[in-house]
């Protein structure tokens, strides 16, 4: 059972599945800026950890269609061998997924985070699915020196020799209410997915944001980001969108992934 209750856009339902979290350090976040983290500790305490850290989630997320057909926004860290960052992880947290109903795994992008999941002891871990992932994501990757970002590629090639894996370069519609959009920065090749029902809309941003603080802030730089200016306004120009449009926005790495954007930044 997650701790984050489901949402509805129009007849698409939206499950979270919550692996775990880990405490990372406020001073790693926003370079170069003068933050009031006490400020914001106190507005949003779900958000922070102890005096100096913040609650890293690690959340995807279960789109279930109309037609009954399923699709997952990003899959956890899953087996991936190497990492267990967890302050607190859930059991077993896919175990209510029907696995084999899944037809379509969008992979924001290849960190191991949101890409580990997509094979779990070798084998498929959606075995009637096509996993999407941008093509400037799966060159950039290929070349990675960092242990975790390789060895995630790595296992997703088995997929690819399995003709499970669409590589593609264009923002489109994978089926009906569920649009692909390039949003680069934080990797070459990373998206966000924007869920819709006519005007009802939903932004899964990936990770163009990590704490609401960046919601008031979009063009600060992130320290996550492997192209901080790029980020930076891949960032404003969605984040705008949403604000302008009234789209609600859900953000993975929040410990309370939905809400919303105004002027002032994060609205729940
Ligand atoms: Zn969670
Ligand atoms: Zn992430």
């Amino acid at each position: 059972m997650s701790h984050v209750q489901p949402v509805r856009v129009g007849p698409i339902e939206i499950r979270t599945i919550c692996e775990g979290w880990a405490a990372l350090a406020l001073a790693d976040e926003s370079p170069g800026q003068t933050v009031d983290w006490d400020g914001e500790r106190e507005r949003r305490p779900w958000a922070f950890f102890g005096s100096d850290r913040w609650r890293w989630h690690v959340h995807a997320f279960v789109v279930r269609l109309p037609s009954g057909m399923i699709v997952v926004v990003d899959t956890g860290v899953g087996d991936f061998p190497p990492y267990a960052p967890w302050e607190e992880s859930v059991e077993d947290p896919w175990a209510d997924v029907e696995a084999a109903e899944v037809r379509h795994v969008l992979v924001t992008h290849l960190h191991a985070d949101h890409a580990g999941g997509t094979v779990i002891g070798g084998a498929p871990a959606f075995p009637n699915a096509m996993v999407h992932v941008h093509e400037a994501d799966w060159s950039a990757f290929a070349g990675s020196t960092d242990a975790d970002d390789y060895v995630a590629r790595h296992a997703m090639s088995s997929l690819l020799e399995l003709g499970m894996i669409s590589i593609t370069d264009t923002d489109r519609e994978v089926v009906p209410g569920v649009q692909l959009r390039h949003t680069p920065g934080h990797t070459p090749g990373h998206r966000s997915v924007i869920l819709s029902h006519g005007n009802d809309v939903i932004l899964l941003t990936g990770d163009l944001l990590h704490l609401p603080t960046q919601a008031a802030h979009p063009g600060w730089w992130s320290s996550h980001d492997e192209d901080p200016q790029l980020g930076a306004a891949s960032r404003r120009l969605l984040l705008w969108r949403a604000a302008h449009d009234g789209w609600r926005v859900a953000v993975p790495h929040f410990a309370r992934p939905f809400g919303s954007v105004g002027s002032k930044g994060w609205l729940e």
